[in-house]
């Protein structure tokens, strides 16, 4: 019996599954966060505020630095990018 392992992305809450060899999920690391690939990639160029403030408030409570692009989103902290949004 294996145990189905999942974890929540914390930008839509859904649970994906994380674990088994199947990782839907990536871990931001200068965030502590966890975020799925749907929302990665849905978001590869930027995170629009308004459509998570959960997410801002997080970034403002914990005091993590942030970047905001041109249209004013917030950018993905830069390690994270390494591999490019399509993989
Ligand atoms: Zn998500």
């Amino acid at each position: 019996m294996k145990k189905a392992m999942t974890t929540q992305c914390f930008m839509c809450q859904s649970h994906v599954p994380f674990g088994n060899g199947n990782y839907q999920a990536k871990r931001i690391l200068p965030w502590d966060i966890m975020v799925c690939d749907t929302c990665r990639q849905g978001n590869w160029d930027g995170i629009v505020p308004s459509s998570y403030p959960h997410f801002v408030k997080h970034l403002q409570d914990c005091g993590l630095s942030f970047e905001l692009n041109k249209k004013g989103w917030i950018e993905w902290p830069s390690v994270t990018l390494v591999r490019g949004p399509s993989n």
